[in-house]
């Protein structure tokens, strides 16, 4: 399983690209989340055109905030058109995901197909339902092929989920990457503080994103993404 991330930023962090990733899992390319710099950086890198799933972690801008212009790109721009498909993780976030597309694309589905999840086996949503705002819907996702299990937080304010997830998972015998949102600053429970992911340190192989590692304390002892040339993306790196 490979995973590269197309930004590593924040929110607000727009010169680091807002967080999304790039996952060829089982022979198939998803793309997960397509936030307000994702477009661009999908434009530069050539990948725009080779997106067979999407991925949604939740509906703030900078992880929807160009998914339209890539689904009206891919209609009008693409060669052999070819419907991206959104793997939903439950029918109520897919409805979630519609009415948000159809202010910008009045019939999303002549634009882009839904499927479940567990259209592609080994992928699991983790439902952090208010977790990262109250009120808002949320997910994470769980990657598990014959040799790795890989877990995405999204936005999340609780990382126990997570770990109640990866808890389980240890009991497949596989190694266990684990790609966490954190911040440094106190946050509400709109984040995950570094010293939150740091008590799991010792059990799992955990690398942090959606932050600014300008604001990097000394004292912080969780690796980051950024600080990863294998984990960026780079044209060497796709397998399919
Ligand atoms: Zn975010
Ligand atoms: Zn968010």
């Amino acid at each position: 399983m490979h995973i590269q991330f197309l930004g590593t930023g924040g929110a607000f962090d727009y010169q680091l690209g807002n967080s999304a990733a790039w996952i060829e899992f089982r022979g198939h390319r998803i793309l997960l989340d397509c936030g307000s710099t994702v477009y661009p950086r999908l434009r530069e890198t050539g990948l725009i055109h080779e997106i067979d799933y999407i991925l949604i972690t939740h509906c703030h801008d900078d992880h929807v905030g160009t998914l339209s212009t890539l689904l009206l790109h891919h209609a009008y721009n693409r060669p052999v058109p070819n419907k991206p498909i959104i793997l939903a993780p439950t029918l109520s976030f897919r409805n979630h995901l519609y009415q948000l597309l159809s202010f910008s694309i009045p019939v999303p589905e002549d634009f882009v197909k839904f499927a479940p999840i567990y259209e592609l086996r080994g992928l699991e949503a983790i439902d952090t339902f208010g977790l990262h705002v109250p009120g808002m819907p949320t997910f994470g996702f769980c990657f598990e092929d014959e040799d790795e299990i890989v877990i995405y937080s999204g936005d999340l304010g609780d990382s126990r989920p997570v770990f109640d997830l990866a808890a389980r998972k240890r009991r497949h015998g596989k190694p266990i990457r684990i790609f966490h949102e954190m911040s440094f600053e106190e946050t509400n429970g709109v984040h995950t503080h570094y010293k939150e992911l740091e008590k799991q340190l010792d059990t799992y192989n955990i690398f942090a994103y959606h932050l600014d590692p300008a604001d990097t304390p000394a004292n912080n002892r969780v690796p980051l993404v950024i600080d990863q040339p294998d984990l960026l993306w780079h044209p060497d790196s796709t397998t399919l």
